[in-house]
């Protein structure tokens, strides 16, 4: 497994220090280290007369689906972008806002250029006029490595000057959803739109678009290089292939962890070095607050796209936090639902009100079951999207599994 390790907080204190606030820009691969490695060979071989139906059947093989969190199968939403006339655009979402989840900084920041040669064979796939990158603002030092590195390509040729238009995002958590990410490039207020249409239909301009996750790209990239294998051939579990968990809380070394796609979180924890000393593992978010929190009885269950759907829940983004002895449970959950309070972008009553409703209810000293799980009920059905329809995941969650501390 790789493991995160050069953001210390010392690192990031002595940056401060400094005065200037400039981003520790780390030491990541270059446009000319890719390129004698071979990077962009791929592109450059499709680009002159390469079929882009069989790079999607790669894709389809490796069994690739969207790493942002909503896992819809990556190679199936290039058919869907090319059904529709051009103009089309494509847009990469690194917005990257699920707590927890550091899993697209962690490649960016050591390989841009893979994600970058997968965003450019997507890009050729489906025709694309332009990439639209949506880097969150928080992410400093990726903004810097990207300006650099996109005018490395267009100095090369790759791509012509205007080609890639890096966007930045302004800190709103809804616009990590494709839809409000997308009226945010438009440069309006993200807020997520009512579907259908589908982006792929009716996107960035109202022009088909084609959406990927960081992270999926990536895999894209590594994927046209590299074949399938390097995807299918692992299985742990009875799941296939690998994929990235950002994992922190209570382990004695939080980071990324890339390990096969049918981990549990006991073997992340086994990964991490065990627990941070002196905790006992008690509870677990298993892919960002939208999806609550399992006790440690369940620690057995694969990490994985469809395997905790049983147990009321989804891997999401993969953004693993682990709580231990020391935590409630409860104020977790709290701490969840005061943060969708924040982040909700208000268009929808159920989910505006609804999470303000549900902070105050989770503040009382004995919970109010019937009343919480009516006003779950109401959220879930009646939000226009994710945001709004999860939410009451962490309430649920810690009413069944935790119910002592909120008698
Ligand atoms: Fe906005 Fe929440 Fe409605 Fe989503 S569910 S559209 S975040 S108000």
């Amino acid at each position: 497994h790789l493991h995160v390790d050069h953001a210390t907080p010392e690192k990031v204190q002595a940056a401060l220090d400094k005065g200037d606030f400039e981003p520790v820009i780390p030491a990541y691969e270059t446009f000319e280290s890719y390129r004698t490695s071979g990077g962009y060979d791929k592109l450059l071989a499709l680009r002159d007369g390469g079929d882009w139906e069989k790079v999607q059947e790669e894709i389809f093989a490796a069994g690739l689906r969207g790493m942002g969190g909503a896992g819809f199968p990556s190679g199936k939403k290039w058919g869907f972008v090319r059904a529709n006339p051009g103009p089309r655009y494509l847009a990469v979402n690194g917005d990257e806002g699920e707590p927890g989840t550091f899993k697209d900084r962690f490649y960016l920041e050591r390989t841009p250029h893979m994600m970058l040669e997968g965003m450019l064979i997507a890009a050729w796939a489906v025709e694309a006029e332009t990439c639209f990158i949506y880097m969150r603002d928080e992410y400093p030092a990726i903004h810097h490595i990207l300006h650099k590195e996109i005018a490395a390509l267009e100095s090369a040729g790759i791509v012509e000057p205007g080609y890639i238009d890096l966007r930045r995002g302004a800190g709103a958590y809804i616009c990590g959803e494709e839809s409000a990410m997308i009226e945010s490039i438009e440069g309006k207020r993200g807020m997520p739109r009512l579907r259908p249409p589908f982006v792929a239909q009716v996107g960035i301009f109202d022009r088909p678009t084609l959406v990927h996750n960081v992270e999926t790209l990536h895999w894209i990239g590594r994927i046209a290089r590299e074949g399938h294998q390097i995807k299918s051939e692992v299985s742990h579990n009875d799941r296939k292939g690998m994929r990235s968990y950002s994992l922190s809380g209570r382990v004695a070394n939080p980071g990324v962890y890339v390990l096969p796609a049918g981990s549990t979180i006991n073997d992340l924890i086994k990964a991490a070095g065990g627990m941070a000393e002196g905790h006992v593992f008690k509870a677990y978010q298993p892919g960002g607050p939208s999806s609550g929190l399992l006790p440690a009885s369940l620690g057995d269950v694969a990490l994985d796209f469809d395997t905790l759907q049983p147990h009321g829940t989804f891997i999401g983004s993969a953004a693993v936090v682990v709580l231990s002895d020391q935590d409630s449970a409860r104020g977790a959950a709290l701490n969840m639902l005061k943060f969708f309070e924040k982040e909700s972008c208000g268009q929808c009553t159920p989910c505006r009100v609804g999470c303000e409703k549900a902070v105050k209810l989770m503040q009382a000293e004995t919970w109010d079951g019937d009343l919480l799980e009516d006003l779950c009920q109401v959220m879930t059905d009646a939000s226009i999207c994710g945001l709004g329809q999860a939410a009451p995941n962490p309430i649920r969650l810690v009413m069944k599994h935790f119910p002592d501390e909120v008698k």
